[in-house]
């Protein structure tokens, strides 16, 4: 079978390689339609590594997957064959301590599509427990099924913050995760959710989306945008999308007293931060690490037409043209939101 395989850090080939394609009872066969170039892959690709994650063996890329379902476990209840369908990539122990307590998310022994040495999807077929493989409403298509991962880290994001009606929230880095965050903001009742960025590009990428108000720090400070917004009282929610060690500096001039603040992004190395600040506002601080139980809510959400992510979909190429996906997502253009990757005919 042809598969999308980083074999080393910076070199990719589209090439055959034996993947593991039994199907146990409780599984599903599907066959890949679309999946999305998601950062993590683009840094497997240019650096080799993602902190402890270190790529020692070829690795098939790709975790942002939607497709065709075409031979069903015996044991399967809820999927049937030609269902369309998206997947969630990380597949944790479900008798581990931490599934059992309903946070199967942070399971230590999580298995993640093209995370070392685990493969991914870039490739024609793959086997996936029936228990994280989701069916696509008629009005989702395969293209938005692959959008549903990235935006999963947003839900995951809006339910942390616990958002109340009516909340003004502040997000920090209008890449494709601050702007997945910003949806999923006003989806759970934000009436605004500013961002920041110092690309104007990305940011007149979220201006499209009413409610959603972008600010250029390099023309305007985001906590002068903000007080001067809230009357001086702070945002109800920030969040930290960003991974800027930067934004870490003043990050409570933002929040309201007795806000949140929820870190998304991830720095590459450590950041200080000010306590004092944090506590003199009594801050509730929350953390995201991928999401659990999300993915039916995303889909609800995606169909209700609440949440609209075509327009984020910059540009889609065919299996064939891989290598110059990644090679176009490396060079990271401020007007890519997402690159996806098309394998199969139809939507
Ligand atoms: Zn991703």
């Amino acid at each position: 079978m042809q598969a999308l395989v980083l074999e080393e850090k910076g070199v990719l080939s589209l090439r055959d390689i034996d993947l593991p394609l039994t199907v146990g009872p409780d599984d599903v066969k599907i066959a890949i339609h679309t999946v999305g170039i998601c950062g993590s892959d683009v840094h497997y690709y240019t650096h080799g590594r993602i902190g402890p994650f270190v790529l020692r063996e070829p690795m098939v890329l790709g975790h942002e997957a939607a497709g065709t379902v075409v031979e069903v476990g015996s044991a399967v209840k809820h999927l049937n064959v030609g269902d369309r369908v998206c997947m969630e990539p990380g597949v944790p122990n479900l008798s581990s301590r931490a599934s059992k307590l309903g946070l199967y998310n942070v399971d230590p022994d999580v298995h993640f599509w093209a995370t070392p040495p685990v493969h991914g999807v870039l490739a024609p077929f793959t086997v996936h427990p029936a228990a994280f493989t989701y069916k696509l409403p008629d009005n989702v298509s395969f293209a938005e099924g692959a959008m549903v991962e990235p935006f999963a880290i947003g839900m995951q994001a809006a339910t942390r913050a616990r958002l109340q009606p009516g909340d003004v929230a502040a997000v920090i880095g209008c890449g494709p995760i601050g702007i997945m965050v910003a949806l999923a903001a006003l989806a759970a009742g934000c009436s605004r959710v500013f961002i920041s960025d110092l690309s104007s590009e990305k940011l007149a990428v979220a201006e499209q989306y009413p409610g959603i108000l972008p600010v250029n720090i390099t023309e305007r400070p985001f906590a002068g945008v903000i007080a001067e917004a809230t009357g001086g009282w702070g945002a109800d929610v920030v969040f930290e999308a960003s991974g800027s060690p930067r934004a870490f500096d003043g990050l409570f001039d933002l929040v309201r007293p007795g806000g949140a603040v929820v870190l998304v992004g991830l720095p590459v190395e450590k950041v200080s931060f000010d306590v004092a600040g944090a506590i003199s506002k009594e801050v509730r601080i929350e953390t995201v690490f991928r999401y659990a139980n999300i993915f039916d809510r995303a889909l609800e959400l995606i169909a209700s037409g609440k949440v609209d992510l075509k327009p984020l979909i910059t540009a889609t190429f065919n299996f064939s043209q891989s290598i110059a996906a990644f090679e176009r997502a490396a060079a990271g253009k401020a007007s890519d939101v997402k690159l996806q990757i098309r394998l199969a005919d139809g939507t």
